[in-house]
């Protein structure tokens, strides 16, 4: 049977966080939550007779992203009118670039889950203005046009992703990156940012561009990988079968977790794309661009990079830690606060992203946790002093994290500090041993596992509290000593 490799580009449209619109003095707001059609005006109404200005902020944005991005940003930027309609979009066009994109010719490197690296193509990023939102309620749409007008970024991967799994790397990297920016909060859920695969699929070792579909409406990064996943296998046995994939737009039912055909893709002539008379062709300065580059913040492989050299963490732990800027900022707060770089990493990737997970948050929302980088901190250094051990650590850890709370106090009002007094231990160690003569027949006998039973017991008897490793070395100890 032939074996099939997904071909995927993905186009990601991110709105720019400027103060005001594309092309008008109106405020950027939350579409969510704001009061509809109150941050409007003639221009991004679409009213005839207007005239756009072009926002340099969201231009400075666009030129961070694309330097990020390793691309080369040309001289001359020129924007063009994207003509079809729709009641989203008043004037009848969309305002984009075309010929003239603001970056091009770039790369972004991917983490995969085995621990490697993989370089995809960045095509271009152009900027346009975003549309606005309708809603449908019940056989009703209403329109909301705050959103129309504000900057949106489009950046056009090429197609060099070749599976789900890279697909999601790919939109969790980026994400990262413009959120390090400054430049996008990462919220798909509130739309401003929205990630559009474009999907084929051929046979492994061909290098053929077979027909493709986009699909829109992903809401998450999951959908995203679960969407893409779906798509690649519908056309592996489409064409497995003797049938064809035909060019369409599909859409990502989330109830069902599948895709839907929504519509045959309309191609760019259909666009009428011309250059937009109401704007001056813009040149960008050399000295511009370098003024930004000088500008801008440590990014996501570069902070990896210097977890892992400074702090000695693995390149995968220290790409979990930079993968949302919220849980690098954590673990940062936490190191401030003098916790042990290695064991918080520990502690963070693994008890509280367990916790976060069962309580279905996302990791953005780690700054709103109660278990604070403080706490965390405090944690573990409490294991590394010896005053209370790995698991009771674990156990405060999800109480602190359900209730808040300060480690040290809790140690003290509970009395869980770690027990390492050998006389102590040695009795309760005997105590077990007592209680268990089958067992310790069993180990004369060279049952070796019996021994983790009667350390359990052991463990048990001191509620969980005993130095393991003087437990551990004590029973040894006894249980030699019980052969004669
Ligand atoms: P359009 O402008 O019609 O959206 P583009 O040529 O700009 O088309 O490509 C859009 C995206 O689709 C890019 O990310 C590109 O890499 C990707 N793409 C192009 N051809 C294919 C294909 N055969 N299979 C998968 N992705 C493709
Ligand atoms: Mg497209
Ligand atoms: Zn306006």
């Amino acid at each position: 049977m032939t074996e099939y490799e997904g071909v995927i580009g993905l186009e990601v449209h991110a709105e720019l966080e400027t103060a005001s619109k594309m092309f008008c003095a109106c405020e950027v707001v939350d579409s969510t939550s704001a009061e509809p059609n109150t941050t409007v005006c003639p221009v991004c109404l679409g009213m005839p007779g207007v005239l756009p200005v072009i926002n340099q902020q969201a231009i400075e944005f666009g030129i961070r992203v694309g330097l990020a991005l390793n691309c080369e940003i040309p001289d001359l930027n020129r924007f063009a009118r994207k003509s079809y309609f729709y009641p989203d979009l008043p004037k009848g066009y969309q305002v984009s670039q075309y010929d003239y994109p603001l970056a091009i010719n770039g790369w972004m490197e991917i983490d995969l889950p085995d621990g490697s690296t993989k370089r995809i193509g960045i095509r271009r990023a152009h900027l346009e203005e975003d549309t606005g939102k309708l809603t449908h309620v019940n056989d009703h749409s209403l329109v909301d046009l705050n959103r129309a007008g504000v900057p949106l970024l489009e950046i056009v991967s090429e197609a060099d992703i070749r599976s789900a799994e890279e697909a999601e790397a790919y939109a969790r990297k980026l994400r990262a990156i413009l959120q390090y920016l400054g430049v996008n909060s990462g919220d798909m859920s509130k739309g401003v940012l929205r990630m559009e695969p474009n999907i084929s699929v051929r046979p492994v070792g061909s290098d053929e561009f077979r027909t493709r579909t986009e699909v829109k409406n992903l809401n998450s990064i999951r959908s995203l990988a679960r969407a893409s996943a779906y798509e690649i296998q519908r056309q592996i046995d489409l064409w497995e079968s003797g049938g064809e994939v035909r060019q369409a737009t599909m859409g990502w039912d989330e109830a069902r977790q599948v895709t839907v055909l929504q519509r045959v893709k309309e191609s760019a002539e259909d666009y009428r794309y011309f250059p937009e008379p109401d704007l001056p062709v813009l040149e960008i300065s050399r000295e511009w661009v370098e003024q930004v580059r000088a500008t801008l913040p440590e990014l996501p492989d570069t902070k990896r990079d210097r977890f892992m050299s400074e702090y000695g963490l693995s390149r995968y732990d220290a790409s979990v830690l930079v993968a949302e800027q919220a849980v690098a900022d954590y673990y940062d707060a936490a190191l401030s606060a003098g916790g042990d770089p290695k064991q918080v990493a520990n502690y963070l990737t693994g008890d509280v992203f367990r916790q976060m997970n069962l309580e279905g948050r996302d990791r953005t929302e780690i700054g709103a946790i109660r278990l604070t980088p403080q706490a965390l901190a405090d944690l573990v250094t409490l294991v590394q002093k010896g005053t209370i051990n790995h698991g009771v650590a674990k156990k405060l850890l999800e109480t602190i994290y359900a209730e808040g709370g300060d480690p040290a106090a809790l140690v003290e009002a509970q009395g869980l500090a770690q027990v390492s007094d050998e006389g102590v231990l040695a009795d309760a160690v005997a105590a077990v041993l007592d209680e268990n003569p089958d067992a310790i027949e069993r180990f004369l006998a060279g049952e070796e596992k019996v021994v983790k039973f009667l350390m359990g017991m052991v463990m048990r008897a001191m509620r969980g509290k005993a130095d393991a490793q003087i437990v551990q070395r004590l029973l040894a100890e006894q249980l030699e000593s019980r052969r004669e």
